[in-house]
């Protein structure tokens, strides 16, 4: 028989997963009684174990869903909380202070919250059972409670007490059944008493007669009867700890009931094993009865959540599993084609500008700027371009030009190329993989976002300084000398062309919006004033001269220097077309084209360096690395919640689970209707 209920046990739990599923609720018994009924020794006895929190201040604020499961093989009794993923608890102190840290977690505020506490227990003394112990009704509120606490207790007992759940009444036998608030409740709903089972707790408290009384109660007539019990557990506290409380309490009932013939003589119900075998039988009679109904409510939810699935996913089975993998595979897939198109070529010309950027700044330092004395600011330019005009009249062996020579170009092959390649290949990449992210489904993910860019990151800073080091080693004879061909220095020729007309255009643009700000007229004029006080060498005082403003004056200095750079830029383009340069013999007076045949050697060093030690190898391990991270090194949680961060695929998920509980649970409840026509059909 029991197999029955075993199975709708089953099925109820895989009901109580399924959100938002009134309907589908198979019956069970509830549990209500007024504080200090005796609610806890009852449920206590019926586990076999003290494991429900006690105290007097200690009010049950939580239902407690106590799914209780003949295990005859367990070796010892245990409790699992499935909604904390606890495993097997076979401490019941422990069990008991889980409970009382749930039930706190329960704000005062709210007092009592209608949310279940899942307790499942395991043994070979308990039956089959499923009991929801709700918080006892009380009858006054403590001085630190809200008063609001007794009307909240028993909103949460009515919503519990509705059909077709059973009502397990529980009141003492020492005071009078009249006043009994379960009772109470329970005739509010049921009454006709036809699924209420009274428990008088306490009977040692009566006498005899007014006991047999109370238990054959006309008064109060419930089809189901009453069940007297005793059930005070032993007054040491030793034995409850190591002694087995269940047959320490029904040795002492036994007795009891067997020191006052009266019961049994008046046919009373009394004593722990009747009312768990009542409850048992009842349990399964209610559940049966639900059947088939449920399994139609059933049947409707998963027709509607298999249409809806076919409708919204096209009956697609997601597992996070294969999401991640796939999600995985597709970025692999896009960085592979990035890998393949960003190479050599793009490393040299990103390069290639950084350092044409650091010629300019050398020959500005060097070359543009040579008159030290006469400031940027000082408008002096005639000072600057007679200097730099001498260059090409000077002799080639001229000592000021030659070490001018040497410096400008031991700048550059000075500046630390190695540091500066890794790091801008470094960046490049790291860009790049932030771009691929953006691009993939893994944009919508934050935990694998991290993963992925931390892994390119450890990857690339492992190689950081091996990769930077070897460049600066292997550019090192250009620290010494640099040998040209001709070809080479025609090439550069072109390019420093090139360099020099783009930065002109760039410095004639920058003239032209500063005209446009200021204004044309009140530019030059002030940029006269600026030229005429500084050569006159008269300080301006700092109010601002001629009443122009500081902001003014700033924007002065600026046209000045506009104007000298232009000026200068002019005369280095002619100079590079000149005759004089065409040829890499006169190359001291064409620092330009050096410096670009240097800068050229350079970038070509290190990115024949970079490309193997960094790049190449990059590429290699980077996949590796993530198929680490993001498959081997997770655990299935991490992936399910992985999965969950995308509101699309939760959906998805918990859907898919939904039909899948509910097939489940179908499949469970035919077997049960099968088994129950069978055994119709024997009888
Ligand atoms: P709850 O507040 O309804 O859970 O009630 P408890 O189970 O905590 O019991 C309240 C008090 O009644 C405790 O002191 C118990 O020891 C005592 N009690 C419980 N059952 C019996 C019983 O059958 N006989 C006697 N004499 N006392 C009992």
């Amino acid at each position: 028989i029991m197999i029955l209920t075993r199975k709708m046990i089953e099925i109820r739990s895989i009901l109580s997963q399924i959100d938002q599923a009134d309907t589908l609720r198979l019956p069970s018994i509830v549990v209500v009684g007024s504080q200090s009924s005796g609610k806890s020794s009852v449920l206590e006895a019926i586990v076999g174990h003290e494991f429900l929190p006690k105290g007097s201040n200690m009010v049950t604020r939580r239902p407690i869903e106590l799914t209780l499961i003949n295990a005859p093989s367990a070796a010892a009794s245990y409790g699992v909380f499935p909604a904390l993923k606890s495993g097997k608890i076979t401490d019941f102190y422990q069990i008991q202070k889980t409970l009382s840290d749930l039930n706190l977690a329960v704000s005062e505020l709210e007092c009592v919250s209608d949310d279940p506490i899942r307790l499942e227990i395991y043994s070979p003394t308990v039956p089959d059972l499923t009991l929801i112990d709700l918080p006892g009704y009380i009858q006054l509120a403590a001085a630190d409670q809200p008063e609001s606490l007794k009307s909240k207790i028993s909103a949460l007992c009515d919503k519990y007490i509705q059909e077709p759940n059973i009502i397990l009444a529980i009141s003492p036998a020492d005071v009078d059944l009249a006043n009994s608030t379960a009772l109470r409740a329970s005739r509010r709903v049921d009454p006709r008493g036809e699924r209420t089972i009274g428990v008088v707790t306490k009977m040692d408290l009566v006498d005899p007669q007014t006991g047999v009384d109370i238990l054959l109660n006309n008064r109060y007539p419930l089809r189901m009867g009453y069940v007297g019990l005793v059930c005070k557990p032993p007054a040491s506290g030793l034995f409850r700890r190591h002694g087995d409380l269940i047959s320490l309490t029904e040795k002492q009932e036994h007795e009891f009931f067997g020191r006052h013939p009266l019961y049994a003589e008046t046919n009373c119900k009394t004593g722990l094993p009747y009312l768990r075998n009542q409850l048992m039988r009842t349990l399964e009679d209610t559940m049966a009865r639900s059947l088939a109904p449920t399994a139609t409510a059933i049947r409707g939810e998963l027709e509607e959540a298999s249409y809806q699935f076919k409708v919204e996913y096209n009956d697609r089975i997601l597992t996070p599993e294969t999401y991640l993998a796939e999600s995985l595979d597709e970025f692999k897939i896009g960085f592979q084609k990035f890998s393949s198109a960003f190479g050599r070529q793009d490393i040299r010309d990103m390069l290639k500008s950084a350092l044409d950027q650091k010629v300019l700044d050398i020959l500005a330092e060097k070359y543009w700027s040579i008159n030290s004395k006469a400031s940027v600011s000082s408008g002096s330019n005639t000072a600057k371009a007679v200097l730099l005009d001498s260059l090409p009249s000077a002799s080639q062996d001229d000592p000021f030009w030659n070490k001018r020579f040497d410096l400008s170009s031991s700048s550059l092959t000075k500046l630390g190329i190695g540091r500066l390649a890794t790091m801008l290949t470094i960046s490049s990449l790291m860009a790049a993989v932030e771009y691929q992210i953006d691009h993939s489904t893994f944009a919508k993910h934050p935990f694998a976002r991290s993963t992925i860019t931390d892994s390119a990151a450890r990857i690339l800073n492992d190689r950081y300084f091996s990769a930077a080091d070897q460049v600066e080693n292997c550019i090192k004879p250009f620290k010494y000398e640099i040998d040209l061909d001709e070809r080479e220095w025609q090439s550069s020729r072109d390019r420093a062309y090139g360099l020099l007309k783009t930065e002109m255009s760039q410095c004639h643009q920058a003239y032209q919006s500063l005209r446009k700000q200021v204004g044309a007229k009140t530019l030059d004029n002030v940029m006269d004033y600026i030229s005429k006080t500084n050569n006159s060498s008269e300080r301006f005082d700092d109010v601002g001269g001629f009443g122009f403003s500081q902001a003014l004056l700033a924007k002065g200095r600026e046209g000045i220097f506009l104007k000298d750079r232009l000026a200068v830029l002019q005369m280095r383009l002619q100079a590079v077309k000149s005759k004089q340069c065409r040829s890499k013999k006169n190359k001291m007076y064409c620092p330009e084209i050096f410096l670009d045949a240097v800068a050229d050697k350079l970038v070509h060093t290190a990115v024949l360096f970079l490309n193997v030690e960094l790049l190449s190898d990059f590429y290699y391990n980077f996949p590796r690395e993530l198929d680490q991270r993001l498959g081997r090194q997770l655990s299935i949680e991490q992936v399910e919640a992985f999965a969950r961060e995308d509101p699309r695929i939760q959906a998805h998920l918990d859907l898919q689970n939904r039909k899948h509980l509910l097939e489940l649970a179908l499949e469970k409840m035919e077997s049960v209707l099968a088994l129950q026509r069978q055994r119709r059909n024997d009888i």
